[in-house]
């Protein structure tokens, strides 16, 4: 049984928590977060004494907890984590029965209610990720949710809380069949090879699914294709299956490469009629400048943080900027502008792409938006949780 503690809320943030704020921050809490051990059940009170909200105590870096209920009477067991799996897997039934999609999310996080847990399904394989050690304490529970259900071939987990939140290096199996890498899942007919058990990260993020499509079935058709920011390659991918003249694909990791030949190579692509390049995107629209390359579509798609040996890039300040470059190498293309950063909202990105052409002296119409496919269930009560924003643009001077 998980020990109880009682945290009191500083007056201010009562109505917050009372009106479903799901994330409990070290700030709003006045007193008792001392005695926070990880994976203890958590009451929320007032001043008083009243009953505000349960959750549970986990170390992230952006809080200390997440609220779980509002309901006094509620409780934190194997039931809760049940009712809150299975309602969040009957949301998803769209994506068991479609033959095309074999690779999607079960779980996110608040968005199903409960915070720093995802559940993700690859071709039979369940990922965990654990985001504390506060709910991975909660480990027997999830697993015996998803034994219950039967029918998968075997789970993985990542545990990603380490000192500074990121991912722990170890064995990812957790119990059943152990998979055969790369496992090939199925995205709108598009394959993709996966790891589930090397790192941190799994060859494909999920969350851009309709992106991909949209490249694929509307905007790929005969042109040549700068993908930055590319990892593995999967806007390439999509692009070239949707008859791309070419794609040009630049990442500075050095597995890049190999990773992105092998996603072309399993849809039975020809990489060697492909470009792809190990190098700093910043470096590569230099380069294209000087050699006059024009590209009729660039994606942008980079990490909210980087840095490397000569520069930070930080999506919050340095977007317009990255967005100047794309344009001095596509003279009346379209830009794909996508961002995973948190901390601002798309009216911000609009207002980026706005100065990104004004100071390139060019003119756009937005064609298209996207936020979070269905299956990255968010918080209405959590705006970060919403935190996937993508525009399509077509410059038109
Ligand atoms: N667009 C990809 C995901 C990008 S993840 C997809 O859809 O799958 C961010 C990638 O940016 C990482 O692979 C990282 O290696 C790369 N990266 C970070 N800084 C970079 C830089 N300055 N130049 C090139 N690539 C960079």
């Amino acid at each position: 049984m998980a020990k109880v503690i009682t945290w009191q809320v500083k007056p201010n943030f009562v109505k917050q928590y009372q009106a479903g704020y799901p994330l409990i921050r070290r700030d709003t809490i006045a007193q008792g977060a001392d005695s926070a051990e990880e994976g203890s059940i958590v009451h929320l009170q007032d001043e008083q004494g009243s009953f505000i909200a349960k959750g549970y105590c986990g170390m992230q870096n952006k809080g200390i907890g997440w609220v779980l209920t509002n309901k006094e009477g509620e409780k934190i067991d194997f039931l809760f984590f049940k009712q809150k799996i299975l309602a969040a897997i009957n949301k998803r039934q769209g994506f068991y029965h479609d033959e095309n999609t074999d690779a999607f999310r079960i779980f996110n996080g608040e968005g199903d209610g409960i915070g720093g847990l995802q559940i993700d399904y690859y071709a039979g394989f369940y990922l965990i990720s654990w985001y504390s050690e506060g709910i991975f304490r909660f480990k027997d529970q999830v697993i015996r949710v998803l034994d219950e259900l039967g029918d998968y071939r075997g789970i993985y987990e990542k545990k990603r809380f380490d000192t500074k939140g990121s991912y722990i290096e170890d064995d990812d199996f957790v119990k059943g069949e152990r998979g055969e890498f790369p496992l090939l899942v199925m995205e709108n007919g598009i394959h993709y090879a996966v790891y589930l058990n090397d790192g941190a990260m799994t060859g494909i993020f999920l969350d851009q699914r309709e992106v991909r499509k949209a490249i694929r079935d509307k905007y790929a058709k005969g042109k040549h294709v700068l993908n930055t920011f590319s990892y593995t390659g999967a806007f390439s991918v999509a692009a070239a299956l949707g008859g791309a003249e070419k794609t040009t694909s630049v990442d500075l990791a050095k597995r890049s490469k190999n990773k992105t030949i092998e996603q072309f190579s399993v849809n039975g692509i020809d990489f060697e009629q492909q470009d792809i390049h190990v190098m700093d995107v910043f470096d590569y629209f230099k380069y294209a400048r000087r050699k006059g390359l024009s590209f009729d579509m660039v994606v942008l798609d980079p990490p909210s943080f980087a840095r490397s040996k000569k520069r930070t890039f930080s999506t919050a300040k340095d977007y317009p900027a990255l967005i100047e470059d794309a344009l001095s190498v596509t003279a009346n293309g379209m830009l794909v502008i996508s961002t995973n950063n948190a901390s601002f909202g798309m009216k911000k990105l609009k207002s980026f792409v706005d100065k990104g052409f004004r100071d390139a002296g060019a003119s756009f119409h937005i064609l298209e938006q996207f936020s979070l496919p269905p299956d990255f269930q968010t918080s209405k009560d959590y705006p970060p949780s919403n935190y996937l924003k993508v525009l399509v643009v077509k410059r038109t001077s």
